[in-house]
């Protein structure tokens, strides 16, 4: 059966490999010159080197992703450190101390002081239980309120950089899946991973050959304007594009940014290859061979500042960290204004189900009904289940 997938993003990447490796002839179409939609590297001239439009971090527990990865035969382009582990620079304290999680599913490392956020105590992790009972209209602010210093050292970062939202709007329901199937399954699916090279590299140009190499057809530079309805469609863009190619589909429509700034100055990577930083404007760190990447999400609060302003703070606050030289280096920034879906209550009721009301279309990416955030496990999952859904339409 010969299946058009629209979108190479990764939603659309995993769709193509799913229905390839069940036999199907798959021709996929991506409006722009290269693959990989949100999460792609380029040659950048400034810096002179490859870059990624933005960090981006996922978790051991990510198993759709890892997946994909095994498919693709791109399992070791992800690295991180050997466990679960997370170091932060508290700005406010000037602290430096490491989250050190143990490797099995029970936690004792919550049984000890040493291991814990610093200045939690064992009562401060009950109140994460709420997560579980979220209604769809809780907040995440108010419902973790009780966790104390818990939030204000951990959570509220996490939870922004998961939700890509301020905690204040965020819908809490959304960060239930997180929690479900990273930090309560244990350490062992909460190891920080990320590209070792680039995010192209791992999760785009692999694909990329493996579906060439398996016959499909890729067309990239290729803007799809209309859908055949008699044909079999896996639809993988953005809700706004998606929005214009199906007419009366309801899709979120509201959108947060997400700030990174990349600066030509090599940091040794230290356990973990990144940082988390409490009490600023920097929020992750990632030191990569010659680059220092600096993620910010939620970025829409920063919208009245200068690039070079938002460069020069959070320059200040990497300094003064790591006892840097305050001159700044010669940096990018890369402001993708439309990184994710805002995740409101009242914008996670506007995404779609997997299946339309055409049983030969069904829709994938990060901003349909997954269950996940916006996040790349959430997109591949998507995916997965869009190749899977029509699959089982080809079989009735
Ligand atoms: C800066 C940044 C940081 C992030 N950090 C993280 C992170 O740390 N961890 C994490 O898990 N996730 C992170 N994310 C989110 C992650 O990148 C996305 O969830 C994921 O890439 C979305 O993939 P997708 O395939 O659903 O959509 P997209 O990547 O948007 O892919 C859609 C594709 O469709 C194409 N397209 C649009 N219209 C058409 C058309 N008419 N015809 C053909 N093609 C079309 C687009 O060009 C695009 O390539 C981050 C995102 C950004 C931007």
């Amino acid at each position: 059966m010969s299946v058009h997938v629209i979108g190479a993003g990764v939603a659309g990447l995993a769709a193509a490999c799913q229905l390839t490796e069940a036999g199907h002839h798959v021709i996929l179409f991506e409006a722009a010159k290269t693959a990989g939609g949100r999460a792609r590297s380029h040659y950048d001239n400034v810096l002179g080197c490859r870059i990624d439009n933005g960090n981006h971090l996922l978790l051991s527990g990510n198993i759709s992703t890892l997946s994909y990865l095994h498919r693709i035969g791109a399992k070791r382009s992800l690295t991180g450190p050997a466990g679960p582990v997370f170091p932060f620079h508290d700005l406010r304290t000037g602290e430096d101390w490491t989250l050190r999680l143990n490797q099995g599913s029970f936690p004792w490392w919550l049984f000890s002081r040493r291991h814990r956020v610093p200045g939690t105590r064992l009562h401060h992790y009950l109140g994460l239980l709420k997560i579980r009972k979220a209604k769809p209209a809780d907040l995440v602010a108010p419902l973790l309120a009780g966790t104390g210093p818990l939030y204000t050292q951990l959570l509220e970062l996490l939870a922004v950089s998961a939700l890509n939202t301020s905690p204040h709007v965020a819908a809490a329901a959304a960060l239930r899946s997180v929690f479900e199937e990273t930090l309560e399954l244990g350490g062992y699916a909460t190891i920080p991973r990320y590209a070792r090279i680039g995010l192209s590299e791992t999760f785009v140009d692999p694909a990329l050959d493996w579906l060439r190499q398996h016959g499909a057809d890729i067309r990239l530079g290729e803007r799809v304007t209309e859908i055949s309805p008699g044909q079999a469609t896996v639809l993988a863009v953005p809700p706004w594009a998606a929005a214009e190619l199906v007419p009366g589909l309801l899709v979120p429509n509201e959108f947060e940014s997400i700030y990174n700034l990349h600066f030509k100055y090599a940091l040794p990577p230290g356990e973990a290859g990144f940082w988390g930083f409490i009490g600023g404007m920097t929020e992750w760190v990632f030191a990569h061979s010659n680059v220092l990447s600096v993620t910010i999400s939620a970025a829409s609060r920063y919208a009245d500042m200068s690039p070079e302003d938002i460069a020069a703070k959070v320059w200040s606050e990497i300094a003064s960290a790591f006892s840097l030289s305050p001159e700044i280096p010669i940096y990018r920034a890369i402001w993708e204004k439309r990184a994710t879906m805002l995740a409101t209550p009242a914008q996670m009721a506007r995404r779609p189900k997997t299946r339309t009301a055409n049983p030969n279309l069904m829709l994938a990416g990060d901003w349909t009904d997954t269950g996940l955030p916006a996040t790349i496990e959430g997109a591949i999952r998507s995916g997965n289940a869009a190749a899977l859904a029509l699959m089982s339409n080809f079989n009735s």
